[in-house]
C-alpha cells in the first residue's frame, strides 16, 4: 500500500538512541491507522548505526534506510530522504529523542486542516540558558536578514506537503537549511508548539564553531544583505575618512604641522582592518558558495538502499 505518511529521520552516531525513539515512534504511528513509511538516513556514522537500522529494516516492512557514503551533514541527509519519500505527507524528526514522536499526530492533523507547511518551536526548551539566549537572538536576526518568519530555527520535527518536498528537491543547492527552504514555498504555513526534551542518549553533533557556521550558511543562502551592509559600510567609512581628510588638510594650512595623536590614527587603522579583513570574509562566503555551485559535485552520495518492495 502507498504510505500517506513519510517519516524522515537523520542518523549520525546515534546508536544510544535509534531503539528508544523507534519504541515510541512506532506505536505512535500504528495508532495513527494510516499507512506510513520510516526513513532513515545513516549519514556515515562510525558507531554501530548501520547495523541498528539494518535489522529495524528486516524487522518492519514500514522501515527503509538509505545508508549516505559518508558523513554529508543533517541536512544534506534529510534531502536524500526527500528524494525517496512516497507519502503525501512528510515529517522531518531528530534522531536523539529531543523530538517527541508523540507529538506528530498534531502536525498531520494540521496538514489535513489544509496547511502545507507545520512548523514547530519548542516550548519549555530544556537547553542550556546560553544556548537558549543565543538562540532567540539568531532566530531573530536571521529572520529580519533572510525575510522569513520563523519561530525557532532549531527544532526540526516538521511536517511538509509533498508539493514543498518536490519543490525543496529540485532547488538544487549545496549547502541549504531545509526549514527556510520550505518557508519559502509555503502558501499556508502555520506554527504549532511542541514539547522538548533534553538530550539523555549520545552528545549533540553541533559545537558553537558548527553553529555559526550553519548561521552563515542560512544567512548567505537566503539573502544578499551582508553583501549589501559591506557596501554601505564601506561607503559610509570612505566618505567620514574624507571628511578627516578634509579636516586634516585644514589643520595643516592653518595650525602648521603636527605630530600627536599617533595611538590615535594606530586605533582607526586597525578598526578598519578590522572591517576590511571582516568584509572580505563575508564576501569570500558568497564566493564560496559560488564556487561550490559551480562545480556541481553531488551534494551526497548513497551507498545502498535497504527497501522492501514499494507494493504500491
Ligand atoms: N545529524 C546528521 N548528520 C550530521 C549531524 C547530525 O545526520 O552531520 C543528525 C543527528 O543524528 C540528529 C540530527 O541530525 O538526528 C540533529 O543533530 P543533533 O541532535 O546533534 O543537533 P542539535 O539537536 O544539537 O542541534
Ligand atoms: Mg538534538
Amino acid at each position: 500500500m502507498k504510505p500517506e505518511i513519510s517519516i524522515v529521520i537523520p542518523a549520525y552516531n546515534e546508536e544510544e538512541s535509534l531503539h528508544p525513539l523507534f519504541e515510541s515512534l512506532y506505536p505512535v504511528m500504528t495508532d495513527m491507522g494510516r499507512p506510513f513509511e520510516i526513513i532513515f538516513i545513516n549519514d556515515g556514522s562510525k558507531d554501530s548505526t548501520l547495523g541498528i537500522l539494518y535489522d529495524l529494516y528486516v524487522s518492519h516492512p514500514e522501515v527503509r534506510v538509505i545508508d549516505l557514503n559518508g558523513n554529508f551533514g543533517q541536512h544534506m541527509a534529510i534531502m536524500a530522504g526527500f528524494e525517496h519519500v512516497r507519502g503525501d505527507i512528510v515529517i522531518t524528526l531528530d534522531a536523539d529523542l529531543q523530538n517527541p514522536p508523540e507529538e506528530i499526530p498534531n502536525i498531520v492533523a494540521k496538514m489535513d486542516e489544509g496547511h502545507d507547511l507545520v512548523g514547530t518551536y519548542r516550548k519549555g526548551r530544556q537547553d542550556p540558558l546560553f544556548r537558549k539566549v543565543a538562540s532567540k537572538m539568531v532566530n531573530r536576526i536571521t529572520n529580519r536578514i533572510a525575510r522569513l518568519n520563523i519561530r525557532d530555527y532549531g527544532c526540526m520535527l516538521r511536517g511538509y506537503s509533498k508539493r514543498i518536498v518536490e519543490i525543496i528537491n529540485i532547488s538544487r543547492e549545496s549547502t541549504t537549511f531545509i526549514p527556510a527552504l520550505g518557508q519559502k514555498f509555503a502558501a499556508n504555513p502555520i506554527e504549532i508548539p511542541v514539547a522538548h526534551r533534553e538530550r539523555e542518549m549520545g552528545t549533540s553533533k553541533y559545537g558553537l564553531f558548527q553553529l555559526i557556521r550553519l548561521n552563515f550558511d542560512l544567512m548567505t543562502s537566503f539573502s544578499i544583505v551582508p553583501l549589501q551592509f559591506v557596501t554601505m559600510a564601506g561607503m559610509l567609512i570612505s566618505l567620514l575618512s574624507s571628511l578627516l581628510v578634509l579636516y586634516m588638510l585644514l589643520r595643516r594650512l592653518f595650525i602648521g604641522p603636527e605630530a600627536e595623536g599617533l595611538f590615535t590614527l594606530m586605533a582607526i587603522q586597525f578598526m578598519l582592518t578590522g572591517i576590511t579583513l571582516f568584509s572580505l570574509g563575508i564576501t569570500g562566503e558568497y564566493v564560496g558558495r559560488i564556487y561550490r555551485e559551480v562545480s556541481r559535485r553531488p551534494r551526497y552520495s548513497v551507498r545502498k538502499i535497504f527497501e522492501h518492495e514499494a507494493g504500491e
